[in-house]
């Protein structure tokens, strides 16, 4: 059994996901890097090193993938401190612009990725003391996001995931939290078609969430902070929501997103 703590990370090959597999190899920690970009995690176990990682070719919308890969990884380190559910995939423009079955695939491997790796973890979570688990939403999901609807609507899903198991299995000692970050320099905002990147643009860096999602994988305060947004301007605008009515809140997020 792995004597360091071991960490699995969905979506690790690229932007947030391989920025946070670099900061939890730096502190020690033996991770499992989860993708469908099979060149990418080739590179990374090569920067990372073979002995702190494990490559694992993963689509995370298919649970019999999920199966098998946290086999393996449960056969290499015998524990799992950290389940990152991090893959995500965004369409942007008018929710008609774009065809339906790829509104159908942000829905598969959004949030029915998520709920596949929360599901089929969730025994090796539990048979590890003081495990979590570390959703990606976003600030999407404060508001719902004109030209951004399909993707908003998973990540408000994660949401509900996230404070719902974070009760279910308090119990069970595993802490659920997600991490909201406003928009961050990666591939997946490239060519991004929404009015709220032109106002707002991306001005975090993968490596400002993977700072974040290390300070929610390290917390020992109370299971009540389950929501941690990443950027002044995604705390902002999630306090807001929170006391703000809603009309105010529609008139803000209109204003951003149009
Ligand atoms: P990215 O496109 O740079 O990386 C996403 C990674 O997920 C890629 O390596 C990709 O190959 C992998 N992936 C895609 N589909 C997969 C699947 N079916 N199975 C396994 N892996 C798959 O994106 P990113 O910006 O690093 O986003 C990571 C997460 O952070 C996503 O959940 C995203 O929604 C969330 N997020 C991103 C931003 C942003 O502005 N970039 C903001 C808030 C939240």
């Amino acid at each position: 059994m792995e004597s360091r703590s071991c960490v699995l990370i969905t979506g690790a090959a690229n932007g947030i996901g391989r920025a946070t597999a670099r900061l939890f190899a730096l502190r020690g920690c033996f991770v499992g890097l989860a993708d469908i970009d099979c060149a990418g995690l080739t590179r990374l176990v090569d920067e990372l090193g073979a002995s702190n990682t494990l490559a694992m070719p993963l689509d995370v919308s298919k649970p019999d993938q999920w199966t098998a890969g946290l086999a393996d990884f449960d056969y290499r380190t015998g524990r799992l401190d950290v389940l990152v559910n991090n893959a995500g995939i965004l369409i942007s423009g008018r929710l008609e612009a774009n065809p339906l079955a790829r509104h159908h695939a942000v829905v598969d491997v959004n949030l029915k990725g998520m709920l596949n790796g929360c599901y089929l973890a969730k025994p090796y979570l539990s048979a590890t003391r003081g495990a979590r688990v570390i959703n990606l939403s976003s600030v999407a999901a404060v508001y719902g996001q004109a030209s951004l609807a399909t993707y908003s609507a998973t990540k408000f899903a994660v949401r509900g995931l996230t404070e719902a198991l974070n009760i279910e299995w308090q119990d069970d000692g595993i802490r659920v939290m997600d991490i909201m970050p406003m928009f961050v320099q990666t591939g997946m905002v490239t060519a991004l078609d929404a009015r709220i990147i032109d106002r707002l643009g991306a001005r975090l860096t993968a490596e400002d969430v993977a700072q974040t999602i290390w300070a929610a994988a390290m917390y020992q305060g109370s299971f009540g902070r389950v929501h941690w947004p990443v950027g002044a301007m995604s705390r902002w605008l999630y306090r807001l929501t929170r006391l703000g009515p809603d009309r105010l809140n529609r008139f803000i997020a209109k204003r951003i997103a149009s």
